[in-house]
């Protein structure tokens, strides 16, 4: 579970980008987070994988507070979340299936379950045939569905995609967001997901939480996207 409790996040240049949020989300969720450019999004995201820390209140994850988790133990939280972003970029010398190797081979394991792990990400989201293809040979939605495999052959238990669907057009973008969701039905892996997307909000029927200047304005159920 991640817990938010009276976070507020001030930049060193006096730049409030969250401010007194609490939220709750539970082990197996599907959120979209949602918000105009500068609204707090990214900030979110990164007092999750504890890139930065709260200037006031507390992060938890799975009860354990981010401030207290020392240097040493900061590899292992980041085990637990893999990440999707959208200037992600896949390393050009390296075929698909190498790229999404490569956390497995930073983790010391096997040569045999590395084969049968990537095979089965790359399964997931559909681009087994494409296993030896160098990122040029590539189109934008299967960059992104790579870059998604990557992130979770490792089994994380929190997957967090910042702006996944930026440069795709509607119905890749649509597919892309539907092997998120497949990964988080059928894993159960905590989806977070923060996106400009109006449509795709809309369609995929989520809760939605509405940031706006740093603030939460809405935390629905299914929630619409309204732009007004
Ligand atoms: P979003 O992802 O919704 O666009 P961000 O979390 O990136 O929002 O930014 C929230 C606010 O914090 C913005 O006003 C942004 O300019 C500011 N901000 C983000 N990162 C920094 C930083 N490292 N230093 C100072 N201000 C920052």
């Amino acid at each position: 579970m991640i817990q938010f409790e009276q976070v507020t996040k001030k930049y060193p240049n006096g730049q409030i980008a969250l401010e007194d949020i609490n939220l709750k989300i539970d082990d197996g969720q599907f959120i979209f987070i949602v918000g105009p450019s500068g609204a707090g999004k990214s900030s979110l995201l990164k007092l999750i994988t504890r890139e930065i820390l709260p200037t006031s209140g507390q992060v938890l994850i799975n009860a354990e507070n981010t401030r207290q988790i020392p240097e040493s133990k900061i590899p292992l939280l980041r085990r637990k979340i893999g990440t999707v972003f959208q200037d992600f970029k896949l390393l050009i010398n390296r075929t698909v299936f190498e790229n999404v190797a490569v956390p497995l081979e930073v983790l010391s394991r096997k040569d045999s379950e590395i084969e049968k792990e990537v095979a089965s990400v790359l399964e997931k989201v559909s681009l087994l045939d494409k296993a030896d293809n160098f990122p040029v040979q590539l189109s934008g939605g299967e960059v992104q569905r790579t870059a998604i495999a990557r992130a979770i052959v490792a089994r994380p238990q929190i997957l967090l995609a910042d702006e996944p669907t930026g440069d795709l057009d509607p119905q890749t973008a649509r597919d892309v967001v539907k092997v998120l969701e497949k990964i988080n039905k059928e894993d159960k892996t905590t989806l977070i997901m923060a996106t400009h997307n109006v449509q795709i909000v809309n369609h995929f029927k989520k809760r939605v939480i509405f940031l706006k200047g740093g603030k939460i304005v809405k935390d629905e159920k299914e929630g619409k996207y309204d732009t007004d």
